[in-house]
């Protein structure tokens, strides 16, 4: 009641809406810095796949190419065979005009002629072959049975000695009856010299498969899948389903996570180049732990600030607020004072003249106080003014009442609503309980009390309500004192009574 909420200023920040803004901000931030390292991971992925696709491509088209001319050759050697010019001649000749130089290259074997019953009948490393039968070799029956095979190539296996893989193609009369197979061989160390000339990442990994799924050949080298159909895994499926491509996944053999790329999978060998992720996003993972550790404790300082900035601001906001109520209040009594008075008087005049309702005023003066002080001492005067106070104070109930000290021993009481009878009714219940207030048994002191009404309009001010009740107080003083003398009503507390 003596001090309002009014009083605090309107400009003050609230400690909530602080630390909702610093939320705020520290959630921008950190989403803020979430996209740029995601972007920045992106982009190191899209880097890589541009180096692995662009080193699938190169592996694959070397492959594909040296492949093709030995294939041209093995075809060469196919369909010579059939022509009956070439049973004339002798066998030098016969050797020279079927096997040109392809057969001849690092890392590629001799082609080799098969009869019907897989015995060698040509070698274009010797005129002389040594007797061999491949009858029960894969890449001599699947001819046998298919006549429209076309390329076989084998899994890695030793043939004549070397570790490789065999080409083979079907001889066939104009009739299509089955007459051999022409065979070709590309040795395991081609696969090897084709990985040994790059600069790879400790971790990479580059396999070969057949279009069936069977992996032809893989660095590093392992005999645990090297050869094996690995058509069931999903990685494989999605490599020879989509001409080119790329995913991220675990190696079923070693178990590391790799960027997989793939290029141009319709070759007869696919190549897929693996980079393990480590390799790929370690120096990103490095930056961002980095940055997200600066932004961790960034932010953590920053919460703290925003904490102790907002302690600080309550503590501030609850002295401002004491401040504040203590500048309204007197200091004897507890009651508001003569610059809260002035200012509450003024806003509920002009709230009273918006609603056109009364607003009535007691002016409460103790008598011969001064004669009192001289009695009593000044000590003993300031506690019959604080029991004036404290009567007062009891019977402004309503929260727009307001009581305060005027200035000396000169009390006012702000009712704003009420109308002048009630008023009359509320001063003479403040007189009475004051007269019969005691002091070592003795009557202190009374009160005289002016009681004005108005109901506020554009013609009148607040200052006339206060002169009326002021002038009401002096004509009961001159009455006699220790009562309440009421200021002739206007016409409009009239109306409104
Ligand atoms: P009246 O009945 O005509 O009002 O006579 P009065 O003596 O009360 O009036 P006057 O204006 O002559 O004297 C007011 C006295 O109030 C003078 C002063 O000593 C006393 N007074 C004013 N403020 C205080 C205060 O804070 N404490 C005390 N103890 N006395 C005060
Ligand atoms: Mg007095
Ligand atoms: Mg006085």
């Amino acid at each position: 009641m003596i001090a309002h909420a009014d009083n605090k200023p309107s400009w003050r920040i609230s400690p909530r809406w602080l630390m909702a803004a610093a939320v705020a901000i520290l959630v921008g931030f950190s989403l803020i810095c979430g996209s740029v390292l995601l972007s920045m991971r992106r982009g190191d992925e899209k880097l890589a796949q541009q180096t692995l696709g662009n080193l699938a491509s190169g592996i694959d088209a070397e492959i594909a190419r040296n492949i093709e001319i030995y294939d041209l050759s093995m075809r060469n050697v196919a369909s010579n065979m059939t022509s009956a010019e070439l049973v004339e001649v002798s066998r030098p000749v016969r050797q020279m005009v079927l096997f040109d130089h392809a057969a001849t290259a690092r890392h590629f074997g001799a082609i080799q002629v098969l009869d019907a019953g897989g015995n060698v009948t040509l070698d274009s490393s010797t005129l002389e072959p040594k007797p061999q039968n491949f009858a029960d070799a894969k890449f001599f029956t699947v001819h046998k049975r298919d006549p429209l095979f076309g390329l076989y190539i084998s899994k890695p296996m030793l043939h004549n000695g070397v570790y490789g893989i065999v080409l083979s193609h079907r001889i066939a009369a104009r009739d299509g009856q089955f007459l051999g197979v022409v065979t070709g061989f590309i040795e395991y160390g081609y696969f090897h010299a084709i990985v040994a000339r790059l600069q790879l990442e400790p971790d990479d990994m580059i396999a070969v498969f057949r279009q069936d799924g069977v992996l032809i050949a893989r660095a590093p080298f392992d005999e645990n899948v090297v050869g094996r159909d690995l058509s069931r895994l999903p990685a494989v499926q999605k490599s020879l389903a989509a001409f080119s491509g790329s995913f991220i996944g675990s190696s079923a053999s070693d178990g590391v996570e790799r960027l997989y790329v793939w290029r141009d999978s319709s070759h007869p060998l696919v190549v897929m180049v693996g980079r393990s992720t480590g390799a790929i996003f370690g120096q990103w993972r490095r930056e961002a732990i980095q940055i997200a550790g600066a932004m961790g404790a960034l932010g953590l300082i920053a919460c703290v600030l925003i904490i102790v900035l907002v302690r600080e601001m309550k503590k501030r906001a609850a002295m401002e607020d004491e401040m504040a109520r203590l500048a309204m209040t007197d200091g004897l009594t507890g009651l508001g004072n003569r610059r809260r008075f002035d200012i509450v008087i003024e806003t509920e005049w002009q709230r009273a003249m918006r609603t056109r309702t009364p607003i009535s005023l007691l002016m409460i003066d103790a008598d011969h106080f001064k004669a009192f002080n001289d009695a009593f001492g000044h000590q003993a005067g300031d506690l019959v003014l604080c029991g004036i106070a404290w009567s007062i104070a009891r019977h402004a109930k309503r929260a727009s009442d307001c009581a305060a000290r005027y200035g000396g021993e000169e009390f006012a009481l702000i009712l704003p609503g009420l109308p002048l009878a009630e008023a009359i009714e509320l001063a003479e219940r403040i007189r009475r309980e004051v007269g019969a207030l005691e002091r070592d048994g003795l009557t202190t002191t009374t009160v005289s009390i002016g009681a004005a009404c108005m109901v506020p309009s554009s013609d009148n001010a607040s200052a006339q309500l206060l002169n009326n009740a002021d002038t009401a107080l002096y004509t009961a003083k001159s009455l006699g004192r220790n009562q309440t003398y009421p200021a002739s009503p206007s016409k409009a507390v009239l109306a409104a009574a």
